[in-house]
């Protein structure tokens, strides 16, 4: 039938916004648009670059009066669609979290480089006659050059081991000429290298997992203690993956781990990955997107953002570490990127694998229930077993009148340090002392737009609130009473231990790992490597040293405050500490050594302690999982976190009484609250929270959607957001 030449034809068009749906717009005559492309439509006074999406099936284009319509004012060509699999998971996220679609499109679009024309690169090339002046350094470049390729001037520079300068000078020189990089210019992945020979555990693992992940979805928990080459047993499943032509993802909930893990994926596939964090620039980013799009990026490794790229032919989702929370997103559209990428798996029919040494309970019911495979391994590679872990009684050796370290723990580390092996010590607070105060008359610093303590950084002589980032120097006397020298630091941060460390090993050398301590990726990078090549003695970390790697020199672990993580009363308050102290436990002893973890406590009888110590993680778990259904908590129940936030007390509170009060009746649900945060303000944004559980059973989103459609239209600038399965309680 022929088009009528009356007939405009409308397409609907997403913009990455806080709109729940594509409004339509009129295709500019004699052009035709297709779902995915991307293009620029004006909306109200401004342009937005956006997505055409697509009408449901059946569901005709709107009878929109034509002069009502806008037009489509560009159309970007040259940049590739969106695959059809991203528009489901797209609507998928936004139906789940209750966020707007468009929000969730604007996430995915979180590279604008791709959506500009890619501005020519320049590499060099070995072509010109020698330099006249010829010096070591120059000599490895040509060298390393010799093999004719185009290099990117950083990678030549680092590969061949001299400073930037140089290979400008040989570009000066006429020896290095400028040549045109190609858009995208990975190596190819090769899977056919020689790799580590697998036991025979490991083997039988590997079949397994390649057997779970030979035909479409299906999800994985790859559960090995640290250690047991969990990462040799998923490569062989990537590379199944790209040897069948498709594109594989692997999550990674820190940055700090990915560095390492490039390395190594170089190893075995003889070329890096793709990167996708915070830590990339925009304009690689702009790449990077392009180049997954196109499918020619074949593998990505990623933080939990990388998800939501636009993998046109994904084969393979590995989520690393699957237990961590910083899987969680917060803020803006919140989601759990482990459960999002079981969900994605689902939409693309794509093998999901979860890895961990310490699964999260909901992976593990899942498991048990058979909704997951399950494959297990039990011993570390190389026999190595695992560290013996011991708790230190604090109330029976207590550490020195203002030291942190017990004499017991003293002592371990005085044996480690003597056979030349490294120890570690762990504690998850970053800055030098949690609270300052004035010892003549109590006066505390308190951040004057949170409801909490500034924390005393030490390295850049300052105060710090951790919740909204203000800071101010520390003063000499006391801006209360006037008193001089009266302040005094109490309680401790790793710069407060790694004091104490300088003190009682001065010849030994040390590093601080902690995120703040370490402000660039490329810092960050270089000392993980100088503690894994053991040209340090003690590492004091945060939680940044605690996952994932692997320094062969680690014989001792010691943990300054086992008891910090249980103190929150939070629902999973108890796993987590179970989690975090295994791993950084688990660092220790990974090779040849005999590894030691050294906990100190205050309670050694805490069942979490008590489980580490005696290492029947099978207890623990068992304990945990009978307590949450005993409590309908997760994964036996659901929850979704109300928080209502306002300038002002009153307002918020009010507000939060009225938004209960609207909640409609239903058997399987419950709302607890409102009731104050425990972090009361932050930014200066009073904050109160309502706790929604509800059974497996119930429609928790269907329910969510009706309740919010009767509340009162918040006035001013109260704020009401909503957090499915939410991690943070405070
Ligand atoms: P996990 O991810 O379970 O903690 P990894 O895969 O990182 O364990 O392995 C731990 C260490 O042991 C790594 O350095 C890895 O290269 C090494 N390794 C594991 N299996 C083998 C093997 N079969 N042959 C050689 N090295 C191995
Ligand atoms: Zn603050």
């Amino acid at each position: 039938m022929p088009v009528s030449s009356a007939a405009p034809q409308t397409v609907p068009v997403l913009v990455p916004l806080g709109l729940p749906a594509p409004y339509d717009y009129l295709v500019p005559e004699g052009d035709h648009v297709e779902p995915g492309e991307f293009v620029v439509v004006p909306l109200g006074t401004v342009e937005y670059v956006a997505a055409v999406w697509r009408r449901a099936a059946g569901e005709n284009a709107p009878k929109i009066p034509r002069k009502k319509l806008r037009e489509i004012l560009e159309i970007f060509d040259d940049v590739p669609k969106l695959p059809a699999v991203s528009m489901d998971f797209a609507e998928w996220v936004a139906h789940y979290s209750l966020s707007p679609l468009g929000m969730v499109l604007r996430m995915m679009m979180s590279a604008s480089a791709a959506f500009q024309p890619p501005a020519p690169r320049y590499g060099v090339r070995l072509e010109g006659p020698p330099p006249e002046r010829m010096t070591p350094a120059r000599a490895r470049v040509l060298e390393t050059a010799q093999n004719g390729l185009i290099w990117v001037k950083s990678t030549l520079a680092q590969t061949a081991g001299v400073s930037p300068g140089v290979i400008d000078g040989l570009v000066d020189a006429g020896t290095l000429v400028a040549e045109p990089l190609p858009d995208w210019h990975a190596k190819q992945l090769d899977t056919s290298r020689e790799r580590a020979k697998l036991t025979a555990a490991q083997s039988d693992a590997a079949q397994d997992l390649c057997v779970n992940t030979s035909d479409g979805f299906a999800v994985t928990l790859l559960d090995g203690i640290t250690g047991s080459g969990k990462t040799e047993i998923y490569f062989e499943a990537i590379a199944k993956a790209l040897e069948a032509g498709k594109q594989a993802l692997v999550l990674m909930p820190e940055i700090a781990l990915t560095g390492a893990f490039l390395t190594r994926c170089e190893e075995r596939f003889g070329a890096r990955p793709a990167e996708w964090h915070s830590g990339v620039t925009p304009s690689v980013r702009g790449r990077v997107w392009r180049a997954v799009a196109e499918n020619k990026a074949k593998l990505v490794v990623g933080a939990r953002s990388a998800l939501f790229l636009p993998f046109p032919d994904l084969g393979l989702i590995v989520v690393d570490e699957e237990h961590d929370q910083a899987y969680k997103q917060q803020d803006r559209v919140a989601y759990q990127a482990r459960d999002m990428a079981v969900v994605r798996g689902h939409l693309g029919n794509c093998p999901v694998v979860l890895s961990s040494a310490t699964p999260s309970i909901e992976s593990l019911v899942n498991a048990d229930q058979g909704r997951y495979r399950h494959i297990q391994l039990k011993s570390r590679y190389k026999a190595a077993g695992l560290p013996a872990l011991q708790a230190i009684d604090m109330r029976k050796s207590p550490p020195e009148r203002g030291a942190w370290l017990s004499p017991v723990l003293i002592e371990a580390m005085a044996e480690t340090l003597e056979r030349d092996e490294q120890a570690l010590l762990f504690l998850n607070r970053r800055g030098y002392a949690p609270v300052t105060l004035c010892r003549k008359c109590g006066f505390r610093f308190e951040c004057p737009n949170c409801s909490a303590w500034l924390v005393e950084h030490r390295f850049r002589h300052r105060l710090e609130c951790h919740h909204c980032g203000k800071f101010a120097p520390l003063p000499d006397e006391c801006p209360e009473c006037g008193a001089e020298e009266s302040l005094v630091a109490c309680g401790p941060g790793v710069e407060r231990i790694a004091e104490e460390v300088a003190e009682l090993f001065p010849e030994a050398r040390r590093a601080i790992l902690s995120s703040d301590v370490a402000p660039s990726i490329t810092e960050l990078r270089e000392t993980l490597r100088e503690i894994e090549d053991r040209e340090v003695d003690i590492v004091i970390g945060t939680q940044l040293v605690a996952k994932g790697h692997h320094f062969p020199g680690l014989a001792l672990v010691g943990v300054v405050d086992a008891d910090l993580g249980l103190a929150q009363g939070d629902p999973r308050a108890a796993e987590r500490t179970f989690q975090l102290l295994s791993q950084v436990t688990g660092r220790a002893g990974r090779e040849a050594i005999k590894g030691r973890g050294l906990l100190q406590t205050y309670m050694p009888e805490h069942p979490v302690i008590a489980s580490l110590v005696a290492g029947d993680r099978d207890t623990f778990y068992a304990q945990e999982i009978a307590a949450r259904e005993e409590a309908g908590m997760p994964p036996f129940g659901r929850l979704a976190a109300l928080l209502v936030t306002a300038g002002n007390r009153l307002a918020a509170e009010s507000y939060a009484r009225e938004v209960a009060r609207t909640a409609p009746p239903a058997d399987q649900i419950q709302i607890l609250g409102p009731a104050e945060a425990p972090l009361s303000v932050i930014r200066g944004r009073y904050r109160y929270r309502l706790l929604v559980k509800a059974t497996r059973e119930a429609d928790l989103q269907a329910y969510l959607r009706l309740w919010l459609s009767q509340v009162p239209k918040a006035r001013g600038d109260i704020r009401l957001t909503v957090d499915i399965d939410p991690y943070s309680f405070l």
